[in-house]
């Protein structure tokens, strides 16, 4: 097929099914290059049932590379760059979107401290000098985060990482998106045809000039090799306690992150299983994550929990991000545990395939488009 069949004219309408994450992102673009959307979500578009609704928000390329592969710090470093520039383009008439490059902090327990050694190694020998972070003693931790710096000896600090309000970023893209005319159908679950979407509760068909597939874990059926990996969170608030970034803490049994949000909530997690059950979080889950978070500073004692939550981050086999095409249909999806580290360049790209923005969308072709 030539590319060019995918080109869009002016005005077309095109039809995204799933609004998280990237269904979101893609009809706000798709908007202002003066496309018509539909937006359809299998569930509600203010109350998400998305991975993108659960997750922590952070925008990590070098901690995501050391655990997965070198090619997730090049896709989050451009990602990276573009966030700020859309995140000003969508202030516009909006409430700003918090997000802070303010780096995240790796600690460990003086037990464990062989842990952040050979964290530091694998980053050294993975990744090049300039994403290298800086290793810290026990007054540098307490000059970045006054509220840890008694209970560790050693840290690294990565400054390129970032973080963002995830809740708020997909609440400004709906208002901005029904704000552009944005034509959203929520509590309706699809299927995708080139050309048209099906609605699942009737049978019916509803053609457009071209459907986009953003249905995360809910393209399963459609999509062999897509997989959900099960995620726990817990989402606590506390006045004792302040953070200005990430924290990971490495420990031999399982990893936690603590990531602050607005109104002196945090977010802790996650849990990784591979398995689609979205029951619940279990009870050693959620010991688990509380108590480590209470080893990071006993003074989480006291906060409160406020959610618990579990939900499925959608993978490929690979688990790097994916995206087909054909005429008439665009799937993309496998952003996996990466999806705000990675939106931006993934959603670039698959605009670039139908004729919106530069040549530089180009440059990770090779690595993400696959007919
Ligand atoms: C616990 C946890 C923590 C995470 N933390 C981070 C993090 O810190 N940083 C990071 O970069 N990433 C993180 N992620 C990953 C990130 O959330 C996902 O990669 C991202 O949300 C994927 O975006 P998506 O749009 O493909 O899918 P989703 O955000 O899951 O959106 C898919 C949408 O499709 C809808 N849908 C499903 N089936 C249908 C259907 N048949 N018809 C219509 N609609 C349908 C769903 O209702 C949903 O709204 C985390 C994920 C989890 C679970």
């Amino acid at each position: 097929m030539n590319l060019d069949q995918l080109k869009l004219n002016n005005h077309s309408t095109v039809a995204i099914a799933g609004g998280g994450l990237l269904g979101r992102l893609l009809a706000w673009r798709l908007l202002e290059a003066g496309h018509r959307v539909t937006l359809y979500d299998a569930g509600s578009l203010s109350d998400s049932p998305s991975a993108a609704q659960t997750a922590a928000g952070m925008i990590s390329p070098i901690s995501e590379a050391i655990d997965t592969e070198p090619l997730m710090y090049d896709l989050g470093v451009a990602s990276l760059a573009l966030w700020p520039k859309w995140l000003q383009q969508l202030a516009v008439d909006a409430t700003p979107v918090p997000y802070a490059q303010n780096g995240s902090l790796i600690v460990a327990h003086h037990r464990d401290v062989g842990l952040l050694q050979q964290y530091t190694q694998d980053m050294q020998r993975q990744l090049p000098e300039a994403a290298q972070g800086r290793s810290l003693d026990k007054q540098g931790i307490a000059a970045l985060e006054s509220d840890l710096g008694e209970h560790f000896q050693q840290g690294l600090f990565l400054a390129k990482e970032a973080h963002i309000d995830n809740r708020q970023l997909l609440r400004v893209l709906l208002q901005r998106i029904k704000k552009l005319g944005g034509d959203c159908v929520e509590n309706t679950a699809v299927d995708v045809e080139p050309n048209c979407v099906r609605l699942l509760e009737n049978n019916s068909t509803v053609s457009f000039d071209l459907v986009m597939d953003c249905r995360g874990v809910g393209s399963k059926p459609q999509w062999q090799g897509v997989r959900g990996v099960r995620g726990e969170v817990l989402r606590v608030q506390t006045e004792e306690v302040s953070l200005q970034r990430p924290v990971r803490l490495l420990h031999p049994r399982y990893q936690l992150y603590i990531v602050p949000k607005a109104n002196q909530e945090f977010v802790i997690g996650a849990t990784q299983i591979e398995s689609e059950d979205r029951s619940p979080i279990s009870v050693q889950s959620a010991l688990e994550l509380n108590s480590a978070l209470y080893t990071l500073n006993p003074a989480f004692a006291e906060a409160r929990i406020i959610e618990m939550q579990s939900n499925l981050r959608p993978a490929l086999n690979d688990n790097r991000p994916q995206i087909q095409y054909k005429e008439g249909l665009i799937k993309v999806n496998g952003l996996y545990r990466h999806g705000y580290l990675l939106a931006p360049v993934v959603v670039q790209h698959a605009l670039a395939l139908i004729g919106i923005g530069n040549a530089a969308a180009q440059s990770f072709s090779g690595v993400l488009f696959c007919k």
